[in-house]
């Protein structure tokens, strides 16, 4: 890491962990909905950013800005902006910089409920071109005089794409493009997309970030390197801000009329969450694996994950998420029936829709995440009747095969 530690300890001890006012080891929970102040000269001031300070929790809070600075720092940003959802994030941080005639260029495979928030902007007058794998050809061809940004998942959920982000930074940024990454299922213990040429990282800390399955939560991550030029309609006010253009018009303007901050409770919650993301990494990471190359034995189940050298994005694991294949895998079973069957007979693994939980997680995507999505893009997102996603947590290992293939040995009698 840059400034000489490594993950583990960056974490715990990087910059801005310093401590707080009272010397308090760990951010207090500011949990209130105003601040107070001497003066009404002085509110002013706070206000009009001529003096720092928080005055609304809507538009900033003490407890907000820990875990911001956490997040940032670990993903090497110039400055995040904590949301109350993952999906909060990545609406702000589109609405940002689009507007009524505006494109997007998305890669597909996304995660179902970005690609249904895609759908309903379109009824704001913002179009959504699909490209496949946001290849240099892909992003090239869909390219127009309205594009403004080209969106994709570093490993797509739950489709396991793995977005080749030098490749399609180049080609964005070649057209006056930034490119924004959704890094949910990566997280920056696996790849760090700011430092791979991305502009915009964006997080749903209800997943890994947070790990323990308490708080819902997002954050967008600016890389404060994109040089913001007239093409950029959206940011025209905002233009004199220069590189820090996207993050002022955040921050200043469309993050607080939307009204999409974090709770400080789950500021907190994701905070202390985020302490052992690298442990917890590392082992979900571990047990994937294991689990992946068992159930890879199942000769009636075709099983999904990045180390299996049958993945096609395979070669991408050395290239860009130093050997890991995160937390999420799939598998298919055959039938619709089959796949229930098999979730049905799991004992220690939960029904539960969410992934990045220190707990094993399964669900049936298709009748669940993808059911307003049409067929095409369920099948571009690696989904179809008979797959179970599967989110691997922390247990131990043994237990976690053992109770697969007992599953799988239940769901073959029907
Ligand atoms: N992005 C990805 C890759 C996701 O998996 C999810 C949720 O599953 C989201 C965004 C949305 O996050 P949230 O549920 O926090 O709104």
């Amino acid at each position: 890491m840059e400034d000489g530690c490594r993950f583990n300890t960056k974490l715990l001890h990087g910059k801005t962990s310093a401590g707080y006012r009272q010397r308090e080891i760990l951010p207090p929970v500011s949990q209130v909905t105003a601040f107070q102040y001497e003066s009404m000269e002085e509110l002013e001031k706070v206000f009009a950013h001529k003096k720092m300070g928080y005055a609304y929790t809507r538009i900033g809070n003490p407890t907000l800005t820990a875990f911001e600075q956490k997040v940032n720092d670990m993903e090497g940003g110039a400055g995040a902006i904590s949301t109350s959802s993952g999906m909060a994030a990545i609406t702000a941080a589109l609405l940002a910089v689009c507007e009524s005639g505006d494109e997007i260029i998305a890669g597909s495979g996304l995660y179902g409920g970005t690609i249904d928030l895609l759908h309903d902007l379109e009824k704001l007058g913002i179009h959504t071109v699909f490209a496949g794998g946001l290849t240099r050809a892909e992003i090239e061809s869909r390219l127009t005089k309205r594009t403004k940004v080209v969106f994709g998942e570093m490993i797509s959920n739950p489709a396991l794409k793995v977005l080749d982000v030098p490749e399609a930074a180049a080609a964005a940024h070649e057209a006056g493009i930034p490119l924004f990454v959704d890094s949910t299922t990566a997280t920056p213990f696996i790849a760090r997309p700011l430092s791979l040429g991305a502009d915009v990282v964006i997080h749903s800390t209800s997943k890994y970030i947070n790990g323990g399955g308490n708080a819902i939560g997002g954050i967008i991550v600016d890389g404060g390197r994109f040089e913001w030029d007239e093409r950029h309609t959206a940011l025209r006010e905002f233009r004199k801000f220069g590189k820090a253009a996207f993050s002022v018009r955040l921050r200043t303007d469309l993050w607080e009329n939307l009204g999409c901050c974090m709770a400080p409770a789950n500021a907190f919650l994701s905070y202390t969450g985020m302490d052992t993301l690298g442990l917890r990494m590392e082992r979900i990471c571990e047990n994937a694996d294991t689990l992946a190359r068992a159930l890879d034995e199942e000769e009636d189940i075709q099983v999904s994950y990045l180390t299996l050298k049958s993945h096609p994005y395979h070669e991408y694991l050395a290239r860009e998420l130093g050997g890991y294949g995160g937390g999420i895998l799939t598998l298919r079973t055959g039938s619709r029936e089959r796949a229930f069957r098999l979730i049905n007979a799991l004992h220690y693994v939960r029904i539960a829709s969410n992934i990045g939980d220190v707990r094993t997680l399964v669900i049936h995507p298709a009748s669940t995440l993808y059911l307003r999505s049409g067929r095409e893009e369920t099948e571009a997102a690696g989904v179809y009747d008979d797959t179970i996603r599967v989110s691997v947590g922390i247990e131990d290992i043994e237990d976690l095969i053992r109770d697969f293939r007992n599953a799988v040995r239940v769901s073959r009698n029907a």
